[in-house]
């Protein structure tokens, strides 16, 4: 155990002195919180708390440096953050040590997730920004121009620390914009890490990354020199983000929760398809914002299926994720842990329903929840209504494909969705049907940043990646020439 009344005593542990970046420069702030390891529920480290002050002038370095970065070709802007994406993978496994110790999921995801970041920033880069041609003929020229919006802050939750952060450090860059970071205070020190080993790659006030708790988030979004906040979290933090970005007309990219469907129609392979459900829903202990959250299984498949499911469940490998084998970690800190204890309570006294596998936490310290199944369980019920944002899947039976859609769309989230089926053709046409930003057949989670992705509803508004995500960090200006 590190001596935590001392700002800094986890350099040694840790590899690295955790400092913000303000202006390329690494500095320390004058206090500092605890963060926790999920996998003990301890304290393992220090993170330093960003001041007022510290904001002010990374936005104020950041407004002196932007006009000019905006200037830079294109090509050498493509440069700067492939150089980025080398160091990401340069330094991947000490990265990725960082969030398993902070986030909690196996060390194997967490390198996963940090060469997903790296290919993430340069697909980014494939996307086209060029100036169009409107119209040219005999009244004249009218070209459409996409020009920097200035200073965009990028606000990450506590899940995917740096695959969430760096497609929104690599689009604001690409595009011209500076850009400002702000990691979860629950996994700050993966990102600070990255800015460390990132330092020297942008010109000084370009980036900056801003660690802390408090109110923090909230300064970033009233703020009126910054542009645009490209926000991923829950969508109650959503709502306020976007109503503080009204006061000053700030663009928003909201990133938000999902209830992900997965439909799975009469004709699907239930042992085919059993392990990949399980792992889109219990991926990263379920904490994945397009995990399935919902499983509607035709009634011919139910019972298979939820055998399946429980076997999958009962077999799962939980533990730190650093030990061997692991495939599942903890739940990321004590109040999500809390709100699906107090979930899987609330389920258990529901009539009829069937919890047929976990349904308790692990004896052990940290945060350690067993996968959770719950059959016969309807609509109308927290569980299958809202996120829980944890490791515990509803199993629900329809008899129609029109049923199964109709209850799948009857949400007020709109994230992801899948269709699962031996004949792919049907399968896009349902698929097509559902309400969600991000549909596919026989798969679910997981994208690439060259595809725009968000969400539907309250699961969001705009995109990120995609030329619809890239160009929304732009501001498009027409430019009308009268004929000569
Ligand atoms: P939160 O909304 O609690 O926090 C997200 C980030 O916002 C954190 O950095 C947080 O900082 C910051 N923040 C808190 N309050 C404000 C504020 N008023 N203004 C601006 N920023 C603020 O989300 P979680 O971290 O709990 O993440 C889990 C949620 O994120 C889930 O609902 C999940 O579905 C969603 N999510 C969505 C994804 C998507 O792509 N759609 C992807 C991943 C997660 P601090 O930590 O200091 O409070």
């Amino acid at each position: 155990m590190l001596d935590l009344k001392s700002p800094n005593t986890a350099a040694s542990d840790l590899g690295f002195i955790p400092r913000q970046l303000i202006g390329g420069q690494l500095v320390d702030s004058p206090t500092s919180f605890p963060v926790i390891d999920p996998s003990t529920g301890e304290a393992f480290a220090r993170c330093p708390d960003a001041t007022v002050a510290q904001l002010e002038e990374a936005i104020a370095l950041a407004r002196a440096a932007q006009p000019a970065w905006a200037t830079v070709p294109v090509a050498e802007r493509i440069v700067r953050v492939g150089h980025f994406a080398d160091r990401l993978v340069e330094h991947k496994e000490a990265i990725a040590r960082l969030i398993t110790m902070e986030q909690g999921k196996p060390f194997a995801a967490s390198l996963g997730e940090v060469q997903r970041a790296a290919d993430s920033m340069r697909e980014i880069c494939t996307i086209p920004i060029d100036n169009e041609v409107l119209r040219e003929d005999e009244r004249g020229r009218v070209q459409l121009r996409y020009r920097p919006l200035g200073i965009i802050a990028a606000i990450a939750p506590w899940n995917v620390p740096i695959a969430l952060a760096a497609p929104k450090i690599a689009s604001a860059l690409y595009t011209g914009n500076a850009v400002i970071v702000k990691p979860s205070s629950m996994t700050p020190l993966s990102t600070l890490l990255m800015a460390k080993v990132t330092q020297d790659i942008l010109p000084a006030g370009i980036y900056s990354v801003l660690a802390g708790g408090g109110k923090l988030g909230q300064l970033m979004t009233e703020h009126p020199g910054i542009d645009k906040v490209n926000f991923t979290g829950s969508i109650p933090t959503g709502k306020r983000v976007m109503q503080a970005a009204a006061t000053t007309m700030k663009r928003v990219t909201l990133e938000l929760g999902g209830n992900d469907a997965a439909i799975i129609l009469d004709d699907a392979d239930v042992a085919e398809i059993a392990p990949k459900l399980f792992a889109a829903a219990f991926g990263l202990a379920g904490q994945v914002c397009m995990a399935i959250k919902r499983l509607y299984v035709h009634e011919s498949l139910y019972e298979p299926m939820i055998a399946a499911m429980t076997d999958l469940a009962n077999n799962a490998h939980l533990g730190n994720g650093f030990e061997e084998g692991v495939q599942y970690g903890p739940v990321q800190n004590k109040g999500q842990f809390d709100e699906v204890m107090a979930l899987i309570a609330e389920t258990r006294e529901l009539p009829g329903v069937r919890i047929t596998a976990g349904g308790h936490a692990l004896d052990r310290p940290g945060y350690f929840i067993a996968p959770t199944i719950v059959a016969d369980i309807v609509e109308g019920t927290r569980l299958v209504d809202d996120e829980p944002f944890g490791p515990i899947l509803p199993i629900l039976s329809y008899k129609s494909v029109d049923e199964a859609v109709e209850r799948a769309n009857n949400s007020l989230f709109g994230l992801g969705g899948s269709v699962w089926t031996s004949d792919l053709n049907r399968g896009a046409e349902v698929a097509a049907r559902l309400e969600a930003g991000f549909t596919w057949v026989n798969h679910h989670v997981g994208t690439t940043r060259d595809l725009p992705f968000g969400g539907l509803k309250e699961s969001g508004m705009g995109r990120n990646g995609g030329a619809i995500g890239v160009k929304s960090d732009m501001e498009a200006q027409v430019i009308v020439v009268p004929q000569a």
